[in-house]
């Protein structure tokens, strides 16, 4: 598979160009290029031998949108091809404030939620830190922005796969984006979802990040958790919780639960009362989430997430039910994906 040049910054680009004879400063001209995700053939300042090497060892963003469905709200389902011929998704949502797109970090998954269609066969492999910027970049150019005049202003990585198992690529992304050579997207407007992998959201905040911390919580109690998350058995929620509280201490950055709403499983009053006894007086935030039926899980979302939210509210926790987008086209994590392949 050619590796995709979005994957270096400018000091990397220049490496690559020295291996092909060239100097420094086209690195510069090259990295403007790729920030746009123009194809090869339209990188006009740069020699045409060169172009014609680059274009053997390297792709240019590593992804290529394949699909797009328009849903009636506005929002886009993208789905990407990578070089190896596997497939993701991302969806563009649009927002008074700007545009927001969810991204991949992995092919498939390997955290066997029960209730999400991109584990269902396990992972498959990590995305390079390029391919996920690849995303980003293809998106932005597809919707006609530029790396001066965004079209995506925010990014959460709430696609499929977990970030924080596929640690490297993505700190080294996160890096991209915010580089002010890059697309310069400021971490505040970027959000990481987890299902709580403990180590590495402390050596996140170590290593210097202060994205917006999103965690999968989903229950209060680790025995509800275990019936839907296996991870559950490995990370409890109080180290979930003193984890979330070390990266508070570190970025000073707000978090936030998600917390889907499953039918007979976690959605009674008393799993409320019980996530508010958890929660209160930490720096935090609950999205209920109204959970997308997924056809091979088989578990049923609830329809009380208004009624749910008062409660946490009455108990002086401040809550939001995530507003249904896309709904016409596939919304729920990973089905596009998995439609396709069917097909
Ligand atoms: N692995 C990360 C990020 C990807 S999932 C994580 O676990 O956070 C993004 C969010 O969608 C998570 O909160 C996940 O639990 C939730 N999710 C997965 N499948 C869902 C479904 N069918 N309906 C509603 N939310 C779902």
């Amino acid at each position: 598979m050619k590796t995709a040049l979005s994957g270096f910054d400018t000091e990397g680009l220049k490496k690559v160009l020295a291996d092909c004879g060239q100097p420094p400063y086209r690195a510069k001209q090259l990295r403007e290029w790729v920030n746009r995700a123009v194809s090869f053939d339209k990188m006009s300042n740069l020699p045409k031998p060169l172009i014609a090497t680059l274009s053997e060892k390297y792709s240019v963003t590593g992804v290529e949108i394949i699909k797009k469905l328009i849903s009636r709200d506005g929002t886009v389902k993208y789905l990407f091809a990578l070089g190896d011929g596997n497939v993701v998704e991302g969806v563009l949502m649009r927002y008074k404030y700007g545009n927001t797109l969810c991204i991949s970090t992995q092919v498939g998954c390997r955290m066997g939620c029960d209730f999400c269609a991109s584990g269902i066969d396990g992972l498959i492999r990590n995305l390079t830190a390029g391919e996920i910027l690849g995303e980003v970049l293809e998106v932005n150019r597809d919707e006609g922005g530029t790396p001066e005049k965004r079209a995506v202003t925010n990014v959460v990585l709430m696609g499929s796969g977990e970030p924080l198992d596929n640690y490297d690529n993505v700190t080294s992304f996160l890096r991209l984006l915010n580089d002010k050579e890059g697309l310069n997207i400021s971490e505040r407007n970027v959000s990481l979802s987890t299902c709580g992998i403990t180590d590495n959201i402390k050596r996140l905040a170590d290593d210097g990040f202060s994205v917006t911390l999103t965690i999968s919580l989903h229950a209060a109690d680790d025995e509800t958790r275990k019936r839907i998350m296996p991870t559950a058995n490995k990370y409890k929620i109080a180290d979930i919780v003193s984890a979330a509280k070390y990266y508070f201490e570190k970025t000073g950055r707000r978090y936030i639960f998600e917390y889907s709403l499953i039918k007979g499983v976690n959605d009674g009053k008393d799993n409320m009362l019980a996530l508010a006894k958890l929660l209160k007086g930490l720096p935090c935030h609950v999205n209920l989430i109204r959970l997308n039926y997924v056809k091979e899980k088989g578990l049923k979302g609830s329809d009380n997430a208004e009624e749910m939210k008062k409660i946490l509210e009455n108990e002086g926790i401040s809550a939001t039910v995530r507003r249904t987008m896309g709904s016409d086209i596939d919304g729920a994590c990973g089905q596009l994906r998995r439609r396709f392949l069917n097909d």
